[in-house]
């Protein structure tokens, strides 16, 4: 692995991977091509080479390329009889707006507050019948709406749009671009992984805020990310200090942070030499933890190697070889439990839960649970009414399971003293050989770090240094 890493000046040692997906200059810039086919493997002797890109989002070609940036703002207001709707022509496209989506969305002082840029009407106060006494767009595209609210309301209120809001709005995806929640995923096995694997120096993590864009950036495509020469003076320590880099630790009742090491009658299967399979943490919580992290203090053992998968990948095989059985992964209620030293967590989900505001025929995955060490026995009526989904279930996740468990599917690493790996929970698997306790010592510090954390930091850090939503490549 080593010898494909190369260094740059900031201490980021990785393959120029990203390359791959941006697209080529050719002489029809509507069509997104990855510079080299990228050989997933993903159903041997079905799909050869097969790209997110390509396959997974086939209407990504329609939507291409996007809208981009005139220097002069091109909008114009459209008279239509539709009395419902302020219609305008954004640069050639023509876009119906709702009377009532725009008063909600004026941002006046008097109904956005200019310090806490909190909402001061209701949606649910704004007439039924508001619409536009005179609407007029200005030279700098700014659309000029002077509202007829009816009698009681506030009856002159004067309502402007800009040309970017107005841009931005045209569209499901461009609204999805335009709050960062249409985010690319590249989905990776061993080989993959191998190729676009990314570590970072500790010490640019902690200082550079644009190598820690490049972090969270990697996570949101990848999911995983490492580390690496995390001081000596600071190791025990220093698992907080990078977690608090993206967001507010989340405190379980594992602690604030908490030890991974062999203990005498553990009451995890963490906590022992043993062989532990690929799951994700905490399922039984609602809200489980976003990312994970695990510092390396020590690691002198033999084997205890750390084995990590892509489950959106492995639910994805499922989804190009059988419909029905993706179907089962995203409907079948799945129970989570830790019933243990005086502790009884207990939730139910489905093994897949797609993304919900999309514009995509085929949605993306959102994220994933998967944790068979901490099932609880399945709560819905499987000698009854569900048992034909409980057996289609079990069929799925018998796929899902050889997909995640194909030594193909499993990028695995021992980690060495002073390195950190950060993972998403809810997309990556984690798993750890079994080790000889007797050969040394073992142990790694974790934390976790809730998703909202993570998304705000990769939102803020992207609008400041990708200069949001008109650079094609941040997401
Ligand atoms: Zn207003």
């Amino acid at each position: 692995m080593k010898s494909i890493l190369r260094q740059s000046p900031l201490g980021l040692l990785r393959r120029p991977a990203c390359q791959k997906l941006r697209p080529t200059a050719s002489a029809d810039s509507s069509v997104w091509r990855p510079s080299r086919d990228i050989q997933y493997n993903l159903v041997r002797g079905v799909a050869s080479s097969w790209s997110p890109r390509q396959q997974e989002y086939p209407e990504e070609k329609r939507w291409a390329p996007l809208p981009t940036r005139k220097a002069i703002n091109r909008l114009s207001v459209i008279q239509t009889t539709a009395p419902r709707y302020v219609t305008v022509d954004i640069e050639g496209e023509q876009v119906a707006f709702d009377n009532i989506f725009l008063r909600d969305a004026c941002r006046c002082h008097m109904c956005v507050d200019p310090s806490t840029q909190q909402k001061l009407i209701q949606t649910s106060d704004i007439n039924y019948d508001t619409k536009p006494k005179f609407q007029t767009a200005l030279p700098d595209g700014t659309l000029v709406i002077k509202w007829d609210i009816g009698p009681g309301v506030d009856g002159q209120h004067i309502s402007t749009y800009s040309f970017d809001f107005l841009r931005t709005q045209a569209n499901l995806r461009w609204r999805l671009r335009s709050n960062f929640n249409d985010r690319r995923q590249v989905l990776w096995d061993k080989r993959l992984m191998e190729q676009d694997v990314l570590w970072i120096d500790y010490q640019t993590y902690m200082e550079s805020d644009e190598m820690l864009l490049e972090a969270v950036r990697h996570l949101s495509i990848y999911g995983l990310v490492f580390l690496r020469k995390v001081p000596e003076n600071s190791r025990q320590n220093s698992v907080e200090g990078i977690a608090k880099r993206i967001g507010n630790i989340k405190e379980t009742f594992y602690g604030r942070t908490w030890d991974v090491k062999n203990v005498k009658d553990a009451k995890n299967i963490a906590y022992t030499p043993l062989n532990l399979g690929l799951h994700m943490d905490l399922l039984y919580f609602e809200s489980p933890p976003g990312l994970q992290f695990l510092h390396c203090i020590r690691n002198t053992v033999t084997g205890g190697s750390s084995i990590f998968a892509d489950a959106f990948r492995a639910a994805q095989t499922v989804r190009m070889t059988s419909e029905p059985l993706f179907k089962a992964l995203c409907d079948f209620p799945v129970t989570f439990h830790y019933k243990n030293d005086g502790h009884h967590y207990h939730y139910s989900r489905p093994t897949v839960v797609l993304e919900k505001n999309t514009y995509l025929r085929q949605p993306r995955i959102d994220h994933m649970n998967w944790s068979p060490p901490f099932q609880a026995p399945i709560e819905v009526d499987t000698n009854g009414k569900d048992n034909r989904a409980f057996r289609s279930w079990l069929h799925a996740i018998r796929n899902l399971g050889t997909s995640i468990e194909d030594p193909e599917s499993q990028f695995e690493l021992k980690l060495n003293e002073g390195e950190c790996v950060i993972f998403n929970n809810r997309r990556v698997v984690h798993g750890r050989r079994e080790f000889d306790p007797e050969s040394g010592d073992r142990w790694l510090k974790g934390t976790y770090v809730d998703v909202d954390a993570f998304l705000s930091k990769f939102r803020t850090l992207s609008e400041r240094f990708k200069g949001g939503v008109d650079n094609q490549d941040y997401l």
